[in-house]
């Protein structure tokens, strides 16, 4: 779709992000356009031709633009760039902060990390030198998508590839080993017209053209997110889908922080989509001085972070998921494991509803537009794992849901798209249970869990009696409650308060990995299938259930201590003996 000719268009009408314009010369659908604009150039999308019928070469187009109109006038000058909305790919990424267009932020010293509409900083750092070796030679035959050298960036090697685009070429030239920057060439090669091109570090790909699988395989192996109520009860694999609905303020955003720390990837990407933007800003700061507890280095050494924030418009939003998959596509090809956080999939979905709205397209459910089933679909099969590189990108949104009602057609598509379902609960948030996942309400995952099946059913049923019963006793009463089912009740609440909760600001507790995790899941274990008998000698029950509760609020705090402060071998062991003890001592008053 590249174009030489200079094709211009004229405004004719501006609504919100939403314009038209006449053109002189045949116009792309998708390719992208510069708006004039008070001597600024504001980046648009073309989305509807409606050409002459008595001449094809003119016609008048509709545009999204992604940056604020204020100024815009009828009659300014459009360019068409003959190009789709892309993103540049290449060494830099990791480390980069950039807005929903991949302006990057902090090179320019944004304090508010928020570009003036029509501003552009380089997406990549083009001054910075990179070691590149060669991995080809002259003569050489190679397609889109081979390496023909890499570079180390950081502790990960980069491989520099023949752009995806490209079919059959050769190589003419290729440069020796050297520190190259990325506007220089590094390789001359022929297309099969003979046809030279300049291969550099980067190179810019479409973002709604996925880059392809190797290899595409089902996601199997499953992701150490060190939240302990996921690993064990709502797992992922790498390569897996996940939406994580919630309420506002039930923990949305702190979970995708805890992720970002601890789930054992090699790279992150964050999409900050629509969200507040002090609390953009925030993060931009914190993960900046956050070291990689896998690593020590710092977080952002295996990060990228796209921040597009409430107070940016509206239309960059749905660019920006598209970027952000890109570049997660972009590193699952190099072979490695990905996970992109989206924040949150619910104001992507606004922007393609604002925009299906201007354009008086026929609204579906909720003016979502009709296809936002087949939107969000398509967006999560972007994710996935790929035996033939190694690598894999998981993708875990997250959906705000109005009112956290889970019936709208966003949390229902997404529902529908995933192979994981975190639902927060207004309920648990409102009682400091965090995280707030309910995992007897809409909890879900087709992935292993790092204990067995029958381990995690255990647990599940054991949560959902005592859940029963918790009803029964807010109903009708404790006493109407026999001591077994009682017993049963204080086990789920322990399970729950020990083991789901988990404070994502406490240094230990914070984090669980595998061994631990099975050292806990035996305490489990033990605890929900060994039979504990409490009696006492007068046989009151109410009484009894009394000495059962301060029992079983004695064993909580012994483990949310061990939760706390058990780090050596010897003290994880006190776990599983200390509920030993528990079930097997009679338990006389
Ligand atoms: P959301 O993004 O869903 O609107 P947040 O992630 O901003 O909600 O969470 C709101 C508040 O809830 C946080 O500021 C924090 O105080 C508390 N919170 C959420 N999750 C946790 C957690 N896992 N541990 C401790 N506090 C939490
Ligand atoms: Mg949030």
């Amino acid at each position: 779709m590249n174009s030489n000719s200079k094709r211009t268009g004229v405004l004719i009408s501006i609504q919100d992000s939403l314009v038209k314009a006449r053109y002189n010369e045949n116009v792309i659908m998708g390719e992208t356009a510069e708006i004039l604009v008070e001597g600024k150039f504001l980046q648009a999308e073309v989305l509807q031709i409606v050409s002459d019928p008595k001449n094809a070469k003119l016609g008048i187009v509709e545009m999204q633009v992604f940056e604020d109109l204020t100024g815009a006038k009828i009659g300014d000058l459009v360019v068409f760039k003959g190009k789709a909305l892309s993103v540049l790919l290449g060494p830099g990424l990791l480390t980069s902060i950039w807005d929903g267009l991949q302006n990057a932020l902090y090179p320019l010293g944004k304090q508010d990390s928020y570009l003036k509409p029509g501003m552009r900083a380089p997406a990549l750092d083009e001054e910075k030198l990179w070691d590149f070796t060669p991995m080809v030679k002259p003569g050489d035959t190679l397609y889109g998508g081979h390496a023909i050298g890499s570079v180390p960036e950081g502790r990960f090697i980069h491989k520099i590839l023949v752009p995806f685009g490209f079919g059959k070429c050769k190589i003419q030239t290729i440069i020796e080993s050297s520190l190259v920057n990325i506007t220089q060439t590094v390789a001359i090669v022929t297309d099969e017209h003979n046809k030279e091109h300049e291969l550099k570090l980067v190179f810019s790909h479409p973002v709604k053209s996925p880059i392809p699988f190797m290899e595409r395989s089902i996601p199997k192996k499953t992701i150490s997110t060190g939240v302990r109520v996921i690993d064990l009860l709502a797992p992922v694999a790498y390569g897996g889908t996940v939406g994580n609905p919630g309420p506002f303020g039930a923990g949305k955003t702190v979970l995708q922080h805890s992720l970002c720390k601890y789930a054992l990837a090699d790279i992150i990407i964050m999409a900050a989509c629509g969200e507040r933007a002090g609390e953009a800003v925030e993060v931009f700061k914190d993960f900046a001085e956050l070291d990689d507890p896998s690593t020590g280095e710092s977080l952002m050494n295996r990060m990228c972070i796209f921040g597009n924030t409430s107070s940016m418009p509206v239309a960059a939003r749905e660019a920006s998921v598209f970027i952000a998959l890109t570049v997660g596509e972009y590193y699952r090809y190099q072979g490695y494991n990905v996970i992109l956080l989206a924040d949150s999939t619910s104001r992507w979905a606004q922007a393609l509803r604002e925009r299906s709205g201007r354009q008086g397209d026929i609204p579906g459910p909720e003016a979502f537009p009709m296809d936002i089933p087949d939107q969000i679909k398509g967006m999560y099969q972007r994710a996935g794992a790929d035996t033939g590189s190694g690598g894999s990108l998981t993708f875990i949104g997250t959906v705000s849901p109005a009112g956290g009602n889970f019936q709208e057609p966003v949390t229902q598509a997404t529902m529908d798209s995933t192979g994981g379902f975190w639902g927060l609960s207004q309920d648990r948030a409102d009682a400091k249970k965090y995280p707030a996942i309910d995992s007897l309400v809409y909890t879900n995952s087709v992935y292993d869990s790092f204990i067995s099946k029958e381990d995690r059913d255990q647990i599940l049923k054991t949560l959902q009696e005592a859940n029963d019963i918790d009803q029964t006793i807010s109903t009708i009463g404790l006493k109407k409650v026999p001591v077994e089912k009682y017993v049963l009740y204080q086990k789920g609440q322990t399970i729950d308060f020990c083991v789901l909760q988990q404070d994502a600001f406490h240094e230990l507790d914070a984090c669980t990995r595998p061994e631990r995790l099975q050292v806990i899941n035996m305490a489990i274990q033990k605890l929900i299938k060994t039979p504990i008998h409490f009696s006492n000698e007068e046989g009151d029950v109410e009484e009894l259930k009394e000495q059962i509760k301060t029992e079983f609020d004695q064993l909580r705090l012994w483990w949310k201590d061990w939760n706390a402060n058990a780090k050596s071998d010897a003290e994880l062991a006190g776990l599983p003996e200390q509920i030993e003890n528990f079930v097997l001592q009679e338990q006389y008053a």
